[in-house]
């Protein structure tokens, strides 16, 4: 591992300890880790890390994230999934009946959906859901063939940045060319990381404002695009907004994902967004958390409010909270 660790070292050496990782980090505020102390002294729990990637969004010297994904690899190299060489996947299949229910039916040819492990293994609804929400903007769509992993996650920090590269080339090589749109925007700033040419879906909708259905009736939603997303904040607002929805929050934040802190940032998720008829969120593992959250508000991923605005609202049974707001449309 000789080779991570020099990695590690030589991005440390960049930090010109500024403290601005620590200020912004969401598990710092409740109480987890301090990554610049974890970077230049490793003192802390690195399983505190949220792996949101804000560190390196706000740190203009370094790449604290990667740093954070290299010390948790080597905290937990042991746990590399085998499941991963079966379905491409990192997250294991669950056994969603939405698998066989809720098949998407495909277009020929259009845009090229990567679905991502979350939404793949945890809530393939979201996948039909969303393949609804691009054909009432007008656009055909496919799934990426050969789509897996987009190896963001830190069990894959001791490949070379060769064989990441090379990985994820053949993968947007299936694409043939044509655009290819990420569920998760994980993925698509992973790929676009590798100079790949990936877009999010929330950028996608934003681009098609005036093309959007429009619900009958106002809803009231909180809006929360998730750590990774939180600068396309303003973009998904207009989103919801052009749907015929009144965004009642005037702050958001982080799931904390599977993390020792999560519970106090979905505490903090919850107050933000009471009053709303529904939670809608940009990120799929965000709705795997607010869905299951115990006494938690009825949720929808974006793409699912953009199916219901059109009449479908096959996705919604899926649900473990499920949604009774005045806009509802009874399923056919
Ligand atoms: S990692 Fe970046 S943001 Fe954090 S202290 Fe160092 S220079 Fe500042
Ligand atoms: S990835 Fe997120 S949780 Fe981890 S150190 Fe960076 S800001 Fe904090």
């Amino acid at each position: 591992m000789q080779c991570l660790e020099d990695t590690i070292a030589g991005l440390i050496r960049k930090c010109i300890g500024c403290g601005l990782c620590t200020e912004h980090c969401p598990s710092y505020r409740h109480g987890g880790l301090d990554p610049h102390r974890m970077m230049t002294q490793r003192k802390g729990d690195i399983l505190d890390c949220i792996i949101c990637g804000t560190c390196s969004r706000v740190c203009d010297s370094t790449d604290p994230l990667t740093v954070m994904k290299s010390l948790m690899y080597l905290r937990r190299k042991d746990e590399f999934p085998d499941h991963f060489e079966r379905t491409g996947y990192i997250h294991p299949m669950e056994d969603c009946p939405s698998r066989h229910e809720l098949v998407p039916s495909w277009d020929s040819e259009g845009i090229h959906i990567m679905p991502g492990c979350v939404i793949r293994a945890k809530a393939p609804f979201l996948e039909y859901a969303s393949a609804v929400a691009l054909r009432s903007i007008g656009i055909g769509c496919l799934e990426l063939e050969g789509n897996g992993c987009c190896i963001r996650p830190a069990q894959f920090m001791a490949m070379s940045a060769e064989d990441k590269l090379s990985y994820k080339r053949d993968m947007i090589a299936n694409a043939s060319g044509n655009r290819v749109l990420a569920l998760c925007h994980g993925c698509s700033e992973e790929m676009n990381s590798s100079s790949l040419d990936v877009e999010n879906v929330i950028h996608l909708l934003h681009e098609n404002l005036d093309r959007l259905p429009r619900l009958d009736k106002k809803l009231s939603v909180a809006i929360e695009p998730g750590c990774q997303a939180e600068h396309l904040l303003s973009e998904m607002r207009e989103v919801v907004e052009a749907i015929g929805c009144t965004v009642v929050n005037d702050r958001i934040g982080c799931c904390g994902k599977d993390t020792r802190v999560s519970s106090s940032l979905m505490k903090e998720r919850m107050e933000e967004c009471s009053g709303c008829d529904v939670i809608v969120v940009g990120c799929p593992k965000c709705f795997t958390k607010y869905d299951a959250y115990p006494e938690g508000m009825p949720v929808m991923f974006l793409t699912e409010l953009v199916a219901m605005a059109v009449g479908d609202v096959s996705s919604l049974k899926y649900h473990r909270i499920p949604f009774s707001g005045s806009n509802r449309i009874a399923p056919p």
